[in-house]
């Protein structure tokens, strides 16, 4: 059976970091249930926490002995190398009965499936997580954990915190409660993604991007994936695995990618240009409607029964005045969920098409390197005689430059229009 770090791909250091960390963390609560009530050492200001605690401290016992663990962690790395699963798997190993992740135990599997009590797992569906969400949550990880190992939160793409929100957690990092653990998740300790002042108290696990060979072995082992499919689903999703496991697995996914790829070889002229654009938009926007849709219609009606529609009662009406309130709060919340949905479909898009002109980009300079779309190379080569390096190279910039212009707020259709543009002029 296989631990619960299994399926981090090509993370050796981080795992053997957080193995330690949660053999460390077994050992505080191991202290503490002999003598006295347990309590990790809060993370410094600057970078104390990445090295040992001085020997000598006060608390012989405790302190040597949580040397490898802390309170505050951050997860980085590109979108997909695993953060959210590093976290969780993270998560698991604090909640093992055993102290180590074994993958079995009520705690690890309970962590796992998303139902351990001590767990809070916080996923922004919207483009942020907001303040009052974020004052909610510090509340209720202050308690004792019920299970009488850690109260742990985990805050999957930190990088979306509000400022207001940022605070409201900072604070709660600073003056941690005894028995509560941070997650949280971001690509990079970039200022732009998280405060120079959270950062300063966690501990930073840094994840790189999985090489293809790793993906494709894990895809292969754990979803039984057929060798040759796998191989190639983990080239085409540059080092995401779960976007490997998505192309291997489902054919809308791969039809959606086709149709990216065809983009090179449609953008015949101007109108061509603001076609392919058109399709883009309108492909990012049906595959996010499709992903939100179903939620959005449950979650509805689930309020909708909550709030006793239909009720005759006393006070039925004046609930009712309640619930127009609370219904138009939750098409908000809907409403900014099918946006990120929408940005990120586009995202993925955009990622595809910037693998082509990587391609005919290595294969104008005749670099060594496998191509990442092995299934449009001949394409992508083809390109790389008519555009040469410099070409290939300004064209790549083009996406890249799309990319930065939606994270920037520019909006999605401008942005893509004028990448069409670039690529069909070079
Ligand atoms: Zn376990």
């Amino acid at each position: 059976m296989p631990d619960v770090f299994a399926d981090l791909v090509g993370q050796d250091e981080a795992v053997a970091e957080l193995r330690r960390a949660a053999a460390a963390a077994a050992a505080v609560l191991r202290v503490g249930a002999a003598d006295r009530p347990p309590a990790l050492i809060t993370a410094g200001p600057a970078d104390a926490a990445e090295s040992a605690p001085t020997a000598g401290d006060a608390d012989p016992g405790g302190a040597a002995q949580s040397a490898g663990m802390t309170h505050a962690w951050i997860f980085t790395g590109p979108p997909g190398s695993g953060r959210s699963v590093a976290a969780r798997a993270f998560a698991a190993a604090l909640q093992c009965v055993h102290g180590t992740g074994c993958g079995e135990c009520p705690g690890c599997r309970t962590t796992m499936g998303g139902t351990h009590a001590d767990v809070r797992l916080v996923v922004p569906e919207g483009l942020s997580i907001g303040v009052s969400e974020m004052r909610a949550l510090v509340l209720r990880a202050a308690s004792t954990p019920s299970g009488g190992r850690w109260q742990v939160v985990v805050i999957e793409d930190a990088d979306r915190l509000t400022e207001a929100a940022g605070n409201a957690l900072l604070k709660a990092i600073e003056e941690p409660p005894p028995r509560t653990v941070f997650l949280l998740c971001a690509p990079s300790t970039h200022p732009d993604d998280i405060s120079v002042t959270i950062r300063s108290r966690c501990r930073v696990v840094p994840l790189r991007q999985p090489p293809a060979d790793a993906v494709a072995e894990v895809l292969a082992r754990r979803d039984g994936i057929a060798p040759d499919v796998a191989q190639w689903a983990a080239a085409a999703a540059q080092g995401h695995v779960g976007r490997a496991r998505r192309l291997a697995r489902d054919p809308e996914a791969r039809k959606r990618r086709e149709a990216v790829l065809a983009v090179p070889r449609r953008l015949t002229g101007i109108g061509a240009a603001f076609d392919a654009a058109s399709a883009l938009i309108e492909a990012a926007e049906a595959e996010a409607e499709a992903s939100v849709t179903e939620a959005d219609t449950a979650e509805r009606a689930a309020l909708e029964t909550a709030l006793g529609a239909g009720g005759t009662g006393r006070g039925a009406a004046g609930a009712m005045r309640g619930a127009a309130g609370q219904l138009k709060e939750l098409e908000k919340r809907q409403k900014s969920r099918a946006t990120r949905a929408q940005r990120d479909a586009l995202d993925r898009a955009l990622v595809d098409l910037a693998g082509f002109y990587r391609d005919a980009l290595t294969m104008a300079l005749g670099a060594p390197v496998a191509p990442v779309h092995t299934d449009t190379a001949a394409l992508a080569g083809a390109g790389a005689q008519k555009w040469d390096a410099e070409g290939s190279l300004r064209r790549l910039e083009a996406v890249l430059a799309c990319r930065a212009a939606i994270e920037a707020n520019v909006k999605p259709r401008i942005a893509v229009e004028a990448m069409m543009l670039a690529l069909w002029k070079g």
